[in-house]
């Protein structure tokens, strides 16, 4: 072990000690009682805060935006320790997707109003980017904002609008302009959610959750002042936005699901005392999906090693990481739930609201493993699909230049 590989060591430690202070086993238990992409926010914004007080709310800003400076290794290193432990999913459309944009195309005075509130938790934001007929090809939206002196007049709808239920603000991509290309005419607005006019209607998902919306604008009058870069910027933000939407962590969550998956499945069966671990179709479906999350670890410390080393990953990659990924968070969920076996038919969504004291029929893993397998059908959806993803790279194999 040398010197750097002793620091990183140290700085896990750290990390460690401060996480199992923190997440209590009550903490832990409601953290893992979710079966969304992130905690809601009764739980999320609590956790943001206990990390903002530490100075560790947003591992990716840079210092003078009140980031701890830690470089790519340490943030991977967080990233793994917080799923280890089991803490709440921070919810990213503020710190991971707003933020940057704010730092680089923002005036200062966005700045100064929105960074310190979107680290402190006084300030929750949804993504208003997709319409109906306008996901994948999300240079053809509709929503219209015309110009009335000092405000844009914003009429239009916005559709799969997670957590715009509980969001205080919303950032949204709206069309100024129809001359020229579709993706020149495109602004990117922010408005609180209470302006008039805004109205949220709820979608429930298949697992039962209610984490999407659809938002309709009617008449909202947005300041000027609220308009993030420049009137037309629009499309070049959102591509900016979207490389924040798609890099990231999965294998180190994927695993979790996978260590549950061998403690059910080796679990007698209370009738025959038989063990799915012996059955060898589970064995080989367990291990094609530990192979796939093995090698998404390492395609994700082959990034963390190039970034640290001052290398830009691109977009390719970016690409390979969401499709890969959210690949092997499915297969995951999806052996978590085989693991369980009958148990995994059981509808515990009562079990799953916050606070309901409806039992856990069978082991605590097993509250939330179906709806976090149905839930997680999105992942290859949102964030650009895979099938967009997978076009990416085509173009990029195409013109010769393979990640
Ligand atoms: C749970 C969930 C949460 C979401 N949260 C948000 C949010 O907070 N904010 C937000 O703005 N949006 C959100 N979205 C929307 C998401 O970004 C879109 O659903 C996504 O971009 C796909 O668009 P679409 O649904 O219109 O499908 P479409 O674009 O109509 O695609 C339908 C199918 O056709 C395929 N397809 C489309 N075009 C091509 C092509 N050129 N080549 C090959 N295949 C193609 C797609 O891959 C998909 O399988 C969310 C979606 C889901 C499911």
């Amino acid at each position: 072990m040398d010197a750097s590989d002793r620091e990183m060591e140290n700085f896990r430690q750290e990390v460690r000690a401060f996480l199992s202070d923190a997440i209590t086993p009550e903490v832990r238990m409601r953290a893992r009682r979710q079966a969304g992409i992130a905690a809601e926010p009764s739980l999320g914004v609590w956790w943001l805060k206990v990390l903002n007080s530490k100075g560790w709310a947003a591992p990716a800003w840079p210092v003078e935006y009140g980031g701890p400076g830690w470089d790519a290794v340490q943030r991977h290193i967080f990233e793994e320790e917080t799923a280890r432990a089991g803490a709440p999913t921070l919810w990213p459309s503020g710190l991971q997707l707003l933020g940057p944009v704010v730092m680089r195309f923002g005036t200062p005075e966005q700045k100064a109003a929105f960074l310190p509130k979107i680290l402190n938790g006084e300030h929750y934001w949804a993504q208003g980017f997709s319409e109906p007929g306008s996901g994948s090809d999300l240079a053809s939206l509709k929503t219209q904002a015309v110009r009335d002196g000092d405000c844009y007049v914003v009429n239009g709808t916005k559709i799969w609008t997670s957590h715009a239920h509980w969001a205080n603000w919303l950032f949204l991509l709206v069309r100024t302009s129809t001359a020229g290309s579709k993706r020149d005419g495109i602004t990117f607005l922010v408005t609180p959610a209470d302006a008039p006019g805004i109205t949220v209607q709820p979608i429930i998902s298949m697992s039962g959750e209610h984490e999407t919306n659809q938002v309709f604008f009617d008449n909202v009058r947005i300041p000027v002042a609220n308009r993030i870069g420049e009137e037309g910027q629009g499309w070049e933000i959102a591509k900016y936005l979207l490389e924040f939407e798609r890099g990231g962590s999965y294998a180190a969550g994927a695993q979790g699901y996978l260590d549950e998956a061998r403690e059910n499945a080796m679990l007698p069966d209370p009738v025959t005392g038989e063990r799915l671990w012996d059955d060898p179709c589970f064995r080989r479906r367990f291990a094609d999906a530990q192979l796939r999350v093995t090698a998404q670890r390492w395609t994700e410390k082959r990034v963390v090693a190039a970034l640290s080393s001052g290398q830009n990953v691109g977009d390719a990659l970016a690409s390979i990481l969401k499709t890969r990924g959210t690949e092997c968070q499915q297969a995951s969920y999806e052996v978590a739930v085989a693991a369980l076996g009958e148990l995994g038919m059981a509808d515990q969504r009562d079990a799953l609201v916050p606070g309901s004291n409806t039992p856990a029929i069978g082991p605590e893993s097993a509250v939330r493993a179906t709806a976090r397998h149905l839930n997680g059908r999105a992942a290859t959806i949102y964030g650009g699909s895979n099938e967009i993803q997978r076009n990416i790279l085509f173009r990029f194999i195409a013109s010769g230049q393979v990640p």
